[in-house]
């Protein structure tokens, strides 16, 4: 057969070629912008040149630092297609965190939303690897800025020549992207991605058994594109002609909605705060949603309650997906099987709520100090995993990858079961686990009992030092608005759905639970406030 490289040149030309005039729909802070495959290929053919042109070469680093909109697309594809590699940037990064990642990655060119020009110019003298920055505006001049060698997107695709043509040696093994872990502790980690990885993370997008995204589709990415690529939507919803809907800055439950009603969305996809947030909205307003054919929820455990309340409620199907920065992201995902057709509801909702399956051309095993534990659904191991789009080593950093890759599995921090038919329950991050007297108790499974009550907005569960138990877990839960229940009732609500010892010591009612850049449950933060105060107050 043919030594096809893979490479992401070849998804853009599709795109181009036979779907030229499909639509990208793209809201800035200014304005809604509706642009063709055709203009949009264009368009990535002159930031290419207009890159090259700055003196950017085969393997420079391109940092970007912008909201989910058609410039950030565009680079998605202008940066690797001419053999450069994407760094996307999450912009909410610690200042220390930014200054290190770009440092790192030795980015030599910033694309850069204008309201992050503040952000920059404050570490400008820490990152002297940038020799230029590019605002991606829709503003017509440079606002004043203290940054030396300042752009404008929109003049360098006008300089730059649609009809560039890409390099057509690039190599599948060549790097196209990268993206850092947002560090729960210690210095984030860089995940490099290639040509082939993005090739086939993303045709695997594409399969029925997965989300299935394809042309008559309407895609609606809600995770940030500096998160793992938006979890790969971009390149796969390009490669297969879908309309693309990039939803841009300060995105609100209200702005969802009203995107999916008027662009028709069939498919989106985001973290559960984000899910649960809709949800509020949904049950206050009024939208038609009947377009969607699939919301995809990943990044953290989607609760049974949740995905019942979007199938049975809503009618809108839903599907629990899983992952990290390390697997491109999808690894597993929850559909279930043909013969699960005849079992009751709440049997189907249970396996809608595992993280399903691994996706074809990746392999899981789950290990404990015995080696592979028995597909029974019950013992518990660290989820290890292995793949064409799985990260063999993290950048710069030997000692961390030793950590976590060995003999050619990645080790993911992750506690799961797995059954029969492969599908894998995720029990918790071995570092969030409650380790009560030498046993574990899940602390996802508790969250989605109290978020399983109809007052319950958000929960979350942290271990807290014990002298006896050596750690006990502690349910904190914010209230829907306007909600009122007692504790007492929590814990009866809870009661019937654990063995007792599982049970939190204690519910605490607050506004808010932190969250990570990415929309997580901060529980680093919630043990470090929460702990202390509780143990005082004992
Ligand atoms: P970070 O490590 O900064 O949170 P990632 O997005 O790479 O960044 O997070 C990956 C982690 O998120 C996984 O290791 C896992 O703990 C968690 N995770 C992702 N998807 C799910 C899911 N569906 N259910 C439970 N945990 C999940």
């Amino acid at each position: 057969m043919n030594n096809f490289q893979l490479t992401t040149t070849q998804m853009l030309e599709r795109a181009e070629k036979y779907f030229s005039q499909k639509e990208v729909v793209s809201r800035t802070d200014l304005k809604v912008h509706r642009l063709t495959y055709k203009e949009v290929g264009q368009r990535c053919r002159s930031l290419s040149d207009s890159l090259e042109a700055l003196g950017i070469k085969k393997g420079d680093r391109i940092g970007t630092l912008g909201w989910n909109h058609h410039r950030h697309l565009e680079a998605y594809f202008a940066v690797p297609n001419m053999n450069a590699v994407l760094h996307t940037i999450n912009f909410r990064l610690p200042q220390e965190h930014l200054i290190y990642v770009i440092n790192d990655a030795e980015d030599k060119v910033l694309l850069i939303d204008a309201q992050f020009i503040g952000l920059i110019e404050a570490i400008k003298d820490e990152i002297p690897s940038v020799q230029h920055v590019i605002l991606m505006t829709d503003e017509e001049n440079i606002p004043e800025t203290s940054l030396p060698s300042v752009y404008l997107y929109e003049s360098l695709i006008e300089q730059g020549d649609p009809t560039y043509q890409y390099p057509e040696n690039i190599q599948e093994n060549d790097p196209a992207g990268m993206c850092y872990t947002s560090a729960t502790t210690g210095k984030p980690k860089g995940v490099v991605y290639t040509h082939r990885s993005t090739f086939l993370h993303s045709m695997a997008l594409g399969l029925a058994e997965t989300t299935g995204v394809q042309e008559e589709d309407v895609s609606l990415p809600l995770v940030p594109m500096f998160h793992v690529n938006a979890w790969g939507f971009p390149y796969a919803a390009t490669w297969f002609g879908t309309k693309q809907v990039l939803p841009g800055p300060n995105v609100t439950p209200q702005l969802i909605l009203e995107l999916i009603e008027q662009e028709k969305v069939t498919m989106s996809a985001g973290v559960p705060t984000i899910w649960l947030g809709v949800a509020q909205a949904l049950e206050q307003g009024n939208y038609d949603t009947s377009s969607l054919k699939a919301v995809i929820c990943g990044g953290s455990a989607a609760p049974k309650s949740l995905i019942a309340l979007y199938e049975d409620r809503f009618n809108i199907p839903f599907i629990h997906a899983y992952g990290m920065t390390e697997t491109s992201p999808v690894a597993t995902l929850s559909r279930p099987l043909s013969k699960h057709k005849e079992l009751s509801r709440e049997e189907q909702l249970d396996i809608k709520a595992t993280q399903g399956r691994v996706v074809p051309g990746l392999e899981v095993r789950i290990i404990n100090e015995n080696g592979e534990v028995p597909a029974d659904g019950e013992t518990m191991g660290e989820l290890t995993i292995r793949g064409p789009w799985i990260t063999d080593q993290y950048y710069n950093a030997p000692d961390k990858t030793a950590e976590s890759v060995k003999d050619g599995w990645l080790y993911t921090g992750d506690i799961a079961t797995i059954d029969e038919d492969g599908f894998i329950q995720v029990v918790d991050r071995t570092k969030d686990l409650v380790k009560s007297g030498g046993e574990w108790i899940s602390t996802v499974a508790l969250e989605n009992g109290l978020m399983a009550h109809e007052a319950v907005a958000e929960a979350s569960v942290i271990g807290i030092p014990h002298e006896k138990w050596q750690e006990r877990p502690l349910g904190v839960v914010v209230l829907k608005e306007g909600a009122d229940v007692t504790k007492e009732e929590l814990f009866e609500f809870i009661t019937p759905m654990f063995v007792k010892w599982w049970l939190p010591d204690d519910i605490v009612f607050v506004n808010e639970i932190p969250k990570t850049s990415v929309g997580k449950f901060l529980k680093r933060a919630l043990r470090d406030e929460l702990s202390d105060y509780y143990l005082q107050e004992q």
